[in-house]
């Protein structure tokens, strides 16, 4: 039997990609700011139907760029349930990260809990889409234009998502996108920062460019260009994004079918006036007859592999031990102890979904 993994990256045609790439052999221009690179970056600010979007290496060195062009100091309010990413590049980038508990109903951040959390160090909020869960955007502008604080919203999971038909690409200052090989719209590594002020485009460029400004170095900077190779997958598989989206609709609705109205499995409820991208079926095992390790070893004995995400949270990391005073979370703690995350891509079949389902109400 074939092994099933949580996550499988959409590809396009093998000739699709190879006619995108043959150019390259004759221009022998292979990153810095090539004509695939600047084709995407138009095009992905056609798609989320925004003014300024820049493209990275990766979604991670994106984040802590949009933390250094902001020239942050002090606290960002942010939330441990997340991929270790959120917060590393807070850590990474000399800030302290303040951790706010999650709601228990989508587990974006509790936005009652906030302003309890403001400090006059308190430079930036940094919430989470989590699952492409999209965070309650009114509110935390609301709070940030009363406190004068910056929003970068980490939005790696909320790739073509719009609430009340606008992008999720719109809110906040600045919204960091990944374009990971396991992410609902892939580079093979890539990212992207999409945000409100054209004047941060300069800048942005500096610093993932080595902080090199003509001959002279301006800023202390990295490297974290997107080469062409990288762009012409996004490229390829930009083209079929809304089909991809659409099959993974098809396995979230028979997941939701079959796992809904179940004692003791909880699921996320669909978002009102939200068009998804199913990135992620996020399910909490809390009274079931089965717990969520042993439901993970259940899908092991079938090869199937289930993933806890976002287990620990990151508050619970043992590199941050020592380093500043980590706020307790007990609904992040409570969650990341009980859910597990679902095989979902867009070729996964519905035989395969409905099997999952079966293993685990069996
Ligand atoms: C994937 C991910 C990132 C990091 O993106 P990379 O492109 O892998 O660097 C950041 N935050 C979250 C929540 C993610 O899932």
């Amino acid at each position: 039997m074939s092994q099933i993994n949580v996550t499988r990256s959409s590809m396009p045609e093998y000739k699709e990609y190879c006619e995108e790439i043959k150019e390259l052999w004759e221009s022998r221009w292979l990153t810095n700011n090539g004509k695939k690179h600047n084709q995407l970056e138009n095009e992905l600010e056609r798609y989320f139907n925004t003014e300024n979007v820049t493209l990275f290496v990766n979604g991670h060195l994106a984040l802590e760029i949009a933390l250094a062009s902001l020239k942050l100091k002090g606290e960002v309010i942010t939330t441990p349930f997340t991929f270790a990413s959120t917060t590393q590049a807070i850590v990474h980038s000399g800030l302290t990260p303040v951790f706010c508990d999650i709601n228990d109903i989508d587990y974006t951040i509790d936005t009652d809990k906030i302003e309890n959390l403001i400090t006059e160090k308190t430079c930036a909020i940094m919430p989470v889409h989590v699952y492409a869960n999209i965070c309650d955007t009114e509110k935390i502008q609301k709070i940030a234009d009363k406190y004068k604080l910056k929003v970068i919203y980490d939005a790696a999971h909320a790739f073509g998502v719009t609430k009340d038909n606008i992008s999720v690409a719109c809110f906040g200052d600045i919204s960091m996108f990944s374009f990971h090989a396991t992410k609902v719209f892939n580079t093979i590594e890539g990212g992207a920062l999409a945000y409100k002020d054209s004047n941060l485009k300069e800048s942005l460029n500096i610093f993932k460019n080595f902080g090199q400004q003509g001959e002279d170095i301006t800023e202390i900077a990295v490297n974290a260009k997107m080469n062409e190779f990288a762009a012409a997958m996004g490229i390829c598989n930009l083209r079929h994004i809304d089909g991809e989206i659409e099959k993974r609709k098809k396995v979230v609705e028979h997941y939701r079918r079959l796992l809904s109205n179940v004692q003791g499995i909880k699921l996320c409820p669909e978002q009102k006036g939200i068009k998804s991208n199913y990135a992620y079926f996020p399910v909490v095992f809390d009274g079931y007859k089965y717990n969520r390790d042993e439901i993970i070893e259940k899908l092991g004995r079938e090869n199937i592999f289930a993933r806890k995400y976002f287990y620990p949270c990151t508050n619970e990391f043992s590199a941050y031990k020592d380093l500043f005073k980590i706020q307790d979370t007990p609904v992040a703690k409570y969650i990341a102890q009980r859910v597990l995350t679902l095989p979902l891509y867009a070729d996964l079949s519905i035989e395969d979904a409905e099997r999952i389902c079966n293993i685990i109400l069996k």
